[in-house]
């Protein structure tokens, strides 16, 4: 379907559970956040009838993220149902990867087409600051194990002055003799990332260039679900991407929608926009129902986000990991 300002909608983010593994300092407090009682999250049921919903108003591609996804009980049979559903064509995973090798059997046997894995630095110390967590091996292993398994994989990381500026040319290099693809994605000042200061995609793009040779735009065949810019860079078998939302806004292209942990369809990630939908589900209505609500919120989508603005009216005051990235 389109907005009311005519962008086709086509995607969706499912955060399926607040809760997650590690603690990100620009993602989550230290002792995390109190997470939501389960009887307020959506059942995985419930996420499919959304998602059936979601498919009858044109959307093909459904990403499934959190907290960390691979937390929630029975995400490979998640997996499958929205497989199932008669215009879903990709069902694919942002995650950290902790637990990725020990589920990749079951995941890939219901479907899923691939995974996003959030690593920002290769070395042990700085892993461990970043995430509270040292479990940089595990991360590295997920790699390793998804692309043994055959799924698309692209690594995502988010460079932060004085946590990660070291690691980003060793990350970039997991492209080069990797089939897969790594994206830097800019901070956006959500929740604990506003207090730390993002090293902006063109920065990063020179130094990339200056270790690596100049990069050429790729024009192929699209790579991913939406704003992100890929590059080639001699040599390397895998692409380079930046996801630039805060210098180089995209909202004209957006593409997306997201639905909260318990229901909420999110219209924008700035703002708090939307419809909640879990008492609706929860009373028995069904896709045609849901979708009729779905099309109503969608067509006042907000034209675009404000990050670095003034006018704080409507803001949305969740973390990110509570609304899925
Ligand atoms: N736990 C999973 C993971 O880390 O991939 C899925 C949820 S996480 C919220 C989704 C993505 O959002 C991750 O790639 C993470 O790096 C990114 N993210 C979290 N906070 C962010 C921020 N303030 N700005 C930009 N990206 C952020
Ligand atoms: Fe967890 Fe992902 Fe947030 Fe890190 S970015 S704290 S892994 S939800």
């Amino acid at each position: 379907m389109t907005d009311g300002t005519g962008r086709i909608i086509d995607y969706l983010r499912v955060s399926v559970t607040d809760r997650c593994n590690l603690r990100c300092v620009y993602c989550m407090p230290p002792r995390g956040v109190e997470p939501v009682p389960h009887r307020e999250m959506l059942t995985l049921e419930e996420i499919g009838t959304i998602c059936g919903a979601a498919a009858r108003l044109g959307v093909t591609r459904v990403k499934l993220t959190g907290g960390e996804p691979l937390v929630r009980k029975g995400c490979p049979r998640l997996v499958e149902m929205l497989k199932a559903i008669p215009g879903i064509r990709e069902v694919t995973m942002t995650t950290n990867g902790i637990l990725l090798p020990r589920m990749l059997g079951e995941l890939t046997a219901a479907g899923l087409d691939g995974v996003n894995i959030s690593l920002d630095t290769l070395d042990p110390v700085r892993y461990k600051a970043l995430t509270r967590y040292p479990l940089e091996g595990d991360a590295r292993e997920a790699i390793h194990a998804a692309l043994g398994a055959g799924l698309r994989v692209k690594v995502n990381c988010v460079p932060i002055r004085e946590h990660n500026d070291r690691d980003l040319e060793e990350l970039a290099a997991l492209a080069r003799d990797r089939q897969l693809d790594v994206r830097f994605i800019e901070l956006m000042p959500v929740g604990m990332g506003a207090a730390l200061t993002p090293i902006p995609g063109e920065e990063v793009r020179q130094r990339l260039e200056a270790a690596f040779g100049p990069m050429e735009p790729y024009q192929g065949v699209p790579r991913g679900n939406g704003p992100a810019v890929y590059y080639s860079l001699p040599g390397f078998t895998g692409k380079i991407g930046f996801i630039s939302a805060v210098s180089h806004r995209f909202c004209g292209d957006c593409n997306r929608v997201r639905l909260t942990s318990t229901g909420f369809l999110k219209l924008c990630l700035h703002y708090s926009d939307g419809v909640p939908l879990r008492e609706l589900v929860r009373s028995g209505a069904g896709e045609e129902e849901l979708a009729r609500v779905m099309a109503k919120a969608i067509r006042d989508k907000p034209l675009h986000h404000d990050f670095g603005g003034k006018e704080s009216a409507g803001w949305d005051r969740h973390i990110m990991s509570q609304i899925g990235g």
